[in-house]
């Protein structure tokens, strides 16, 4: 049968980073590759306790079909939080969404159409590529430093695309990047979006795991005319498989994301959405929250010392303040795939580059992720990667 795909569908099957994922998850190799929130760290126990008292208590609503917009307890837990970092916001502002990937998907459906420009950070998060692809956005990267976004080059990308519609941006402990936007650009980035009139799409899912550093307010603490739709999710502060994420925007965009999100999946789990409100109502989120933050914190330290030991000099590498990644930089023009696939060789893996760049890539680049490792399965695989660049450069 020969299919007639709409135009959204990918061309073809090949799923470059699956197969990464696949070879790096061979059983001798350390993998640096993953992306995913350490899982002896999900609350188990307590979870299990409130998913019964949900059951027992409110099963009956819990088990309902309910509102697109999302369980208004769990709204208000989410205000709460929000003020905490810096949004004052307010319930009507809020909807739930199933993980920051619906969120990122309702946005470009509700903004791009095929020809207009996204303006992204390069390297970005390569799912929210995929997505803005497939409404069929011109994808505009903007080169970045340990800062995050480049202002300049952000102006020039915004004269050079009138037909611009968001500025898609992760600023604090970006993927893959691990950097932070800092605060005199998050208020610049506003300043460019009201001159030439485009909304920001603020993508926070790491900004809660801060280890190192001060606080830095969220672009939305700075947003005074509503162009800026800010995004999270319970999926790095809690547990992935939730799959529960919220946005945050003007009343008019809240009301359509909630249009929108109705036709996509009617409204996110109603029973997880109980059962989160329930745990943040009986327990600390915010305890909980340092304890992940310890943990990575640590490893991620773990991991940075053991590349000052063993990474020849030039090599560059990001020193996150939090999240889960690090983003190493090789200089000269390294073929990330062959360094790849020596670093298989000596049974130690990454996720290149490539696929994170909206456009041409910048070769000897790589993500690793911290947040799975034991600390001494972190020394021993930094050693083996030091080994496998120190041979790549010397050919
Ligand atoms: N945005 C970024 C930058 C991410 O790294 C991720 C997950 N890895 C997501 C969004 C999607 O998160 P969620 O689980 O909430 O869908």
């Amino acid at each position: 049968m020969n299919y007639q795909f709409s135009t959204r569908v990918p061309k073809t099957n090949e799923d470059p980073v699956g197969n990464i994922l696949k070879v790096a998850g061979s059983s001798d190799v350390i993998s640096f590759a993953g992306g995913l929130p350490a899982p002896e760290l999900f609350p188990v126990e307590a979870l299990k306790k409130v998913t019964n008292e949900v059951y027992d208590q409110e099963g009956r609503s819990a088990l309902q079909y309910s509102i697109a917009a999302g369980y208004p307890k769990l709204r208000e837990q989410i205000v709460a939080r929000m003020a905490q970092s810096g949004i004052n916001t307010t319930v009507d502002n809020v909807m739930i969404s199933t993980g920051s990937q619906q969120s990122i998907d309702l946005t470009a459906k509700m903004f791009i159409n095929p020809g207009d420009t996204v303006i992204v950070e390069q390297p970005t998060y390569l799912c929210a590529l995929d997505v803005f692809r497939s409404y069929g956005a011109n994808l505009v990267g903007v080169e970045m430093d340990d800062d995050g976004m480049k202002m300049m080059a952000l102006e020039t990308a915004l004269q050079a695309h009138p037909n611009t519609k968001f500025i898609y941006t992760i600023p604090s402990f970006q993927n893959p990047t691990g950097r932070t936007m800092s605060v005199a650009r998050r208020q610049k980035v506003i300043e460019l979006a009201e001159k030439y009139d485009v909304i920001i799409l603020e993508d926070d899912p790491y900004g809660a795991i801060r280890f190192a550093g001060t606080a830095v307010a969220p672009i939305k603490h700075f947003d005074q005319s509503g162009r800026v739709i800010y995004m999270s999710t319970f999926s790095k502060i809690l547990a992935p498989g939730m799959r529960l994420g919220w946005i945050v925007a003007d009343t008019a965009l809240i009301k359509k994301f909630t249009l929108m999100k109705q036709s996509a999946d009617v409204h996110s789990d109603n029973l997880t959405q109980h059962i989160v409100a329930r745990f943040m109502a009986e327990y600390d989120i915010d305890a909980h929250i340092q304890k992940i933050q310890s943990v990575y914190g640590q490893r991620e330290r773990v991991m940075v010392a053991a590349m000052a030991e063993h990474f020849p000099a030039s090599v560059h590498y990001s020193r996150p303040e939090g999240g889960l990644f690090i983003w190493v930089e090789i200089p000269g023009n390294i073929d990330t795939q062959a360094l790849f696939e020596t670093c298989i060789a000596h049974n130690v893996a990454f996720v290149p580059g490539d696929p994170f760049y909206p456009n041409a890539a910048t070769p000897g680049t790589f993500r690793l992720n911290y947040s799975t490792m034991a600390e001494d399965q972190i020394k021993i695989g930094i050693e083996r990667l030091g080994t496998a660049i120190k041979e790549t450069m010397a050919n």
